[in-house]
C-alpha cells in the first residue's frame, strides 16, 4: 500500500493569531461536566494535553515553534541531508518520548471512556499517551511515532526495531538536546547531527519515514472520513489542549458546529475554533478533568499502575 503523494502540496500553517475579538475563556467547568454526564462525547485532543507529561506544546508561552520548524514532507523526501537531520533528532527524541508517562488529563479521558461517557477519541498527538493511559480505539489523526513506513514498498515496521538498528549504526551517538518537540524531534545543531547514519528499509532498501503526517502532508482520506463519521454520531465534541491552528483538526469542529453539535473547548489560550464553541475553559487540563471526574463520581487511576508498564 503506497501512500498517495497527490495531496501533499500545501505549505503548512504554523501560526495563528485571533483576527477578531473572542470571548475570554472561563473557569466554569459546569458545561463540560454536563456534556460528559449526558454522554456521547467525542474527544479531540492536541499537544496541550501532553505538556503535563513533559512534552512541550508548539504554541503558547515557551512554545517550541519559536525555536523549531517542523519537518515538512517536501523537505524530507527531497533531501538525504534533511532525512539524516530528521532521523538523528527523532532518534534522540524517541528516547525522551519513551520515558514520557500519561498525566492526569490522559487518565481522566480513559476513565470517562471506561464509564461509557465517550463516543470516541481523536488525537492530533503522535506520542501514544492516551493509549498508555488505557484509552481504546483512539484515532491517531496524525499517525504515530510508534510505527515506521517505507516510502517505496509501503511496509510498516515497529519503531523500536528501527531504533535498535539506528543504535547499532550509530554507536556512541549521545548528544545532549536543547529541547524536545511534540513531534518527537529533539533540538540538535547540525554539528551535533554530524555524520549520523540513516538506515534503509530492511525489506527493499527504500526510504523510511515515521508513520506520522508531516506538516505539508495531508491526512489519509479514509482516516478523515472515519473521523467525520465519529463527529456525525457524537452528542458533543470536547476539544482538549489544541489551538486548532491546523485544518486537520479544525475541520471537525466546523463540521460539528455546522450540524448544531455543541463544541466545548478546554485550552489555556484562545483557539481558532472558539467562535464555533459554546464555551472555552482556560484551566490546566489535568486539574480540570480531574475536577470534572470528581463531580461525576468517575474514579481516575492515580497513575502509579498505568505508568508502570
Ligand atoms: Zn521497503
Amino acid at each position: 500500500m503506497f501512500r498517495t503523494l497527490g495531496g501533499m502540496r500545501t505549505r503548512p500553517t504554523l501560526s495563528w493569531s485571533p483576527t477578531e475579538d473572542l470571548p475570554p475563556g472561563t473557569t466554569d467547568l459546569g458545561p463540560v461536566a454536563d456534556a460528559l454526564r449526558s454522554g456521547g462525547v467525542l474527544v479531540l485532543s492536541g499537544a496541550g494535553i501532553s505538556t503535563e507529561s513533559g512534552i512541550p506544546d508548539y504554541r503558547g508561552e515557551g512554545g517550541s515553534l519559536s525555536r523549531h520548524t517542523p519537518m515538512t514532507y517536501q523537505d524530507f523526501t527531497a533531501s538525504a541531508r534533511a532525512r539524516r537531520r530528521y532521523w538523528a533528532r527523532s532518534h534522540l527524541g524517541w528516547r525522551t518520548f519513551g520515558r514520557a508517562r500519561p498525566n492526569a488529563g490522559h487518565r481522566a479521558v480513559a476513565a470517562f471512556e471506561r464509564r461509557g461517557l465517550l463516543s470516541g477519541v481523536i488525537t492530533q498527538n503522535v506520542d501514544g499517551l492516551h493509549q498508555a493511559a488505557g484509552s481504546e480505539g483512539v484515532v491517531e489523526l496524525h499517525g504515530s511515532l510508534d510505527r515506521v513506513v517505507c516510502l517505496s514498498c509501503g511496509a510498516f515496521s515497529p519503531r523500536r526495531e528501527l531504533a535498535r538498528r539506528l543504535e547499532q549504526a550509530n554507536e556512541g551517538f549521545a548528544p545532549v538536546a536543547a529541547g524536545i518537540n511534540p513531534d518527537g524531534d529533539a533540538d540538535l545543531t547540525d554539528e551535533q547531527v554530524g555524520d549520523f547514519r540513516v538506515v534503509p528499509c530492511a525489506v527493499c532498501g527504500g526510504i523510511l519515514k515515521p508513520d506520522v503526517v508531516f506538516f505539508g502532508e495531508t491526512v489519509p482520506p479514509q482516516r478523515v472520513e472515519h473521523c467525520r463519521s465519529l463527529v456525525r454520531r457524537a452528542a458533543s465534541v470536547l476539544v482538549l489542549g489544541s489551538s486548532l491552528t491546523v485544518m486537520s483538526g479544525l475541520r471537525f469542529v466546523r463540521q460539528a458546529a455546522e450540524t448544531g453539535t455543541p463544541v466545548l473547548i478546554v485550552n489555556r489560550d484562545a483557539t481558532r475554533g472558539d467562535r464555533h464553541a459554546v464555551t472555552r475553559v482556560a484551566l490546566p487540563l489535568g486539574a480540570a478533568l480531574t475536577t470534572v471526574a470528581g463531580r461525576l463520581g468517575v474514579p481516575v487511576d492515580d497513575g502509579v499502575a498505568s505508568g508502570a508498564g
